[in-house]
């Protein structure tokens, strides 16, 4: 059967927004996801294994049981049911996976979306898709974000990191919230490394997120400039020294078009661990403001 992804798209996020505005927030700004996912019959397991093959899976068949997997750091394999008390030790990224759970059994009870499998690919990501829509919309009440960039005018990225761990939602999450509603504003996030070839200090985006109206560099682009890599790499870039960078043709050269940026509003750099290759990487973020011409 055809489904327009369009329209169930809009319904979910809307029945997200309901549970969301409805959960009780236990004097925190976060949405405690442990009593949502029993209201819809689903109990949440932490899996502890060696080699964690992906982040999160709900199995369809009653009881619902959404398992996110985490690296075991003693070898042992073990799992635990977490219940409203044990909550808060879920991180923020497996936050996000459950709500994305939550998002695919809300999908097959209510809106009849039969899962697909991964062999399907275009169905696949198209339900991948909707899940990640109704994960952002649970974890960011819509009230809370529009009170938050209603009351600052300007906003940095250490105030979008402090908001963020209050509603217990990844900065990645935030981001796309924030261009939601602020169409002048952009997101990239860099991670360090190395050029094969030169040797040189490169900066890598790996992600980046803006509205739609404008373009960024996009996944794996890397940022050549040596001047900017200079400055984030090291450790003391200061606002006076990014807030008028503008790129440069560099990205125009890969039709990127970012000739727009007009200046970076913010950065901050977080080390970030990543278990799967066991290498420390520096992580940047920059927000960038779009300045109307
Ligand atoms: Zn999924």
């Amino acid at each position: 059967m055809m489904m327009n992804y369009d329209i169930l798209e809009k319904k979910l996020i809307d029945i997200a927004k309901k549970i969301s505005s409805q959960s009780n927030k236990q004097n925190t700004l976060s949405v405690s996801l442990v009593p949502i996912a029993n209201r819809l019959g689903a109990d949440i397991f932490l899996q502890f294994v060696n080699k964690p093959f992906r982040d999160a899976q709900i199995s369809l068949n009653k009881p619902y049981k959404i398992t996110l997997f985490r690296k075991s750091l003693d070898g042992i394999e073990t799992s635990c049911k977490i219940t409203s008390r044990d909550e808060k030790t879920i991180t923020m990224r497996e936050r996000f996976s459950v709500a994305h759970e939550l998002g695919h059994l809300i999908a097959y009870n209510n809106l009849q979306i039969e899962p697909t499998l991964p062999s399907d690919k275009s169905e696949y990501w198209k339900q991948e898709k909707l899940a990640h829509s109704f994960a952002r919309k649970l974890l960011l009440p819509e009230a809370l974000i529009t009170n938050w960039l209603n009351n600052n005018d300007v906003i940095t990225i250490n105030d979008c990191y402090k908001f963020a761990s209050k509603l217990r939602v990844t900065l990645h999450v935030l981001s796309r919230s924030v261009c939601e509603h602020k169409k002048k504003f952009g997101f990239l996030k860099l991670v360090s490394g190395i050029n094969e070839k030169s040797g040189k200090k490169i900066l890598k985006v790996e992600d980046s997120i803006c509205s739609g109206e404008f373009a960024l560099p996009k996944h794996h682009a890397h940022i050549l400039n040596e001047e900017l890599v200079q400055i984030l790499d090291s450790n003391q870039a200061n606002y006076h020294q990014l807030n008028n960078w503008c790129f440069d043709k560099e990205y125009n050269q890969n039709n990127y078009k970012i000739s727009w940026i007009k200046r970076i509003v913010g950065y901050a750099s977080v080390n970030h661990r990543y278990l799967k290759i066991q290498e420390k990487y520096d992580t940047f973020w920059i927000l960038f403001e779009h300045v109307e011409t």
